[in-house]
């Protein structure tokens, strides 16, 4: 999968896609990661990406020439499995199942606001849809468009190595969160891993992560156990119990 980052600080994103499982999948090329210069798309000495609102009011937008002049050379091709997304505090909430369904395409391009944000002509004729990745307002979209890539970037296939670890994990197939997980010591300070998860008795792990992960979502996140979010079956006989080291 291809993701292109439209901004105005491409250096910004010399750090989070540079570790671990990310870095690793842009190495083995299942993932592609292309960040643009808006300010490449400029056609004035100053290379001007931004300008005062109409109506008046505090700041500046980024203006809407550059940015359609980039998406539509960078992606000249649109489409059901091409998207263009404009990180927006104002967008549609980003979430695991949103995730999963974006990792499903061939290529994204993500458009990261600045200042006051983007004039309104981006999201109205040019991105797909505005994406915000929660109610708080950032001051651009680049750690947005970052949390974005990378958790869309760790679903596709080969990228965490282990497929059955996206399965199990937290927003999955249950709607739960994971269940609590304990590696050595047994002990630490006095407090004990549970002694089950030391055994062997792989039928007792999995009813034991069961009722754990439904514990927890009580108890962190009970607006998850709406029982019309809530599948059957249980996950925990697809996550290994000896699975060993992680991947990270
Ligand atoms: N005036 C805007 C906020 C602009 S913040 C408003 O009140 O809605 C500047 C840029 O940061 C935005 O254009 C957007 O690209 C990014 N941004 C801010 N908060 C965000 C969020 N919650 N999710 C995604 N992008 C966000």
């Amino acid at each position: 999968m291809k993701f292109h980052v439209l901004t105005i600080f491409p250096e910004f994103f010399r750090g989070p896609f540079e570790h671990g499982v990310i870095q690793r999948a842009r190495e083995a090329g299942l993932i592609e990661i292309r960040v643009h210069d808006l300010r490449d798309w400029t056609h004035d000495r100053h290379r001007t990406v931004d300008d005062r609102p109409f109506g008046g009011g505090e700041g500046m937008l980024l203006k809407a020439e550059p940015i359609f002049e980039a998406v539509e050379s960078i992606l000249p091709e649109r489409g059901t499995d091409r998207r263009i997304l404009l990180m927006s505090a104002q967008g549609r909430k980003f979430d695991q199942a949103r995730a999963r369904e974006l990792s499903g395409l061939k290529e994204i391009l993500l458009i990261c606001g600045r200042y006051e944000g983007v004039d309104e002509r981006v999201a109205e004729h040019l991105a797909d849809e505005e994406i915000s990745i929660g109610d708080f307002v950032l001051s651009g979209g680049e750690l947005a468009a970052a949390v974005v890539i990378d958790a869309v970037a760790r679903l596709q296939a080969g990228v965490l190595g282990n497929e059955n670890s996206t399965l199990a994990e937290s927003f999955s197939e249950n709607g739960l969160l994971d269940c609590p997980q304990y590696t050595r010591p047994a002990e630490y300070r006095g407090w004990k891993a549970p002694e089950v998860l030391l055994g062997g008795n792989h039928e007792e792990i999995r009813k034991w992560r069961s009722k754990a992960a439904r514990e927890k979502t009580a108890r962190l996140r009970p607006d998850l156990l709406r029982p019309d979010l809530i599948k059957e079956g249980n996950l925990y006989e697809q996550r290994s119990v000896d699975q060993g080291s992680e991947q990270e």
